[in-house]
């Protein structure tokens, strides 16, 4: 399962060599990434699976989706992702959160509130009725980047009262930063390289610890 919250918290991940990597380190990282995820901001912003990049439009409106070199985007992109990350912590404790960001996490009440004002931006779902009665978003803003985070507000928000919140981790592996869905009781671990690298681990520290 992907959802665009979780997409956006995964853009921090270890690099491999026992640092951190951060996927939206610069604007043209940014509007990278968002090209590659615009048919999950689509999906919020639609309600359905979107078709493809740029401008999504329906009766009596078309919203353009914040261009690739838009300035400010990369920074509203790490501000709720921030608040993401936060709430993610949040999910999975009393287990530890993710060690990319734990000793810097914001609280969680200015997430919750990020969050909610971001999600506000999309205003109430209107009913439309052109073949079939379906819902829509009557947005209050026309600001692309303000849509933008307001679907990843939204995203947050659907995730994190969803079932899928209880199956969030912080993978546990030492150098590993990753929030994952865990798809089975058993698995602890994000990935298979992460648990192999463990039992590297410990049993080079019985032996030589
Ligand atoms: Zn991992």
């Amino acid at each position: 399962m992907s959802t665009l919250a979780f997409a956006l918290a995964a853009t921090i991940k270890h690099d491999g060599h026992g640092g951190i990597a951060d996927l939206l380190a610069t604007p043209a990282e940014a509007a990278a990434w968002l090209a590659e995820h615009q048919h999950l901001v689509t999906q919020v912003l639609l309600g359905r699976p979107g078709s493809d990049l740029g401008r999504i439009s329906y009766p009596n409106r078309a919203v353009i989706l914040p261009d690739a070199d838009e300035s400010g985007v990369r920074d509203e992109l790490v501000r709720i992702r921030g608040a993401v990350r936060a709430l993610f912590a949040r999910a999975v404790a009393p287990e530890p959160p993710s060690k990319a960001d734990a000793g810097r996490l914001m609280a969680v009440e200015d997430a919750l509130r990020m969050v909610n004002r971001a999600a506000d931006r999309l205003g109430t779902t209107h009913l439309e009725w052109v073949e079939e009665p379906a819902t829509r978003w009557a947005f209050r803003t026309d600001d692309p980047v303000a849509l933008l985070v307001g679907a990843v507000g939204r995203s947050a928000i659907d995730f994190l009262v969803s079932p899928a919140r209880g199956l969030l981790r912080a993978c546990p592996a030492a150098r590993c930063v990753k929030y994952f869905l865990q798809d089975d009781p058993r698995q602890t671990w994000c990935s298979a390289s992460c648990g192999n690298r463990e039992r590297v681990n410990r049993h080079y520290r019985k032996r030589h610890g």
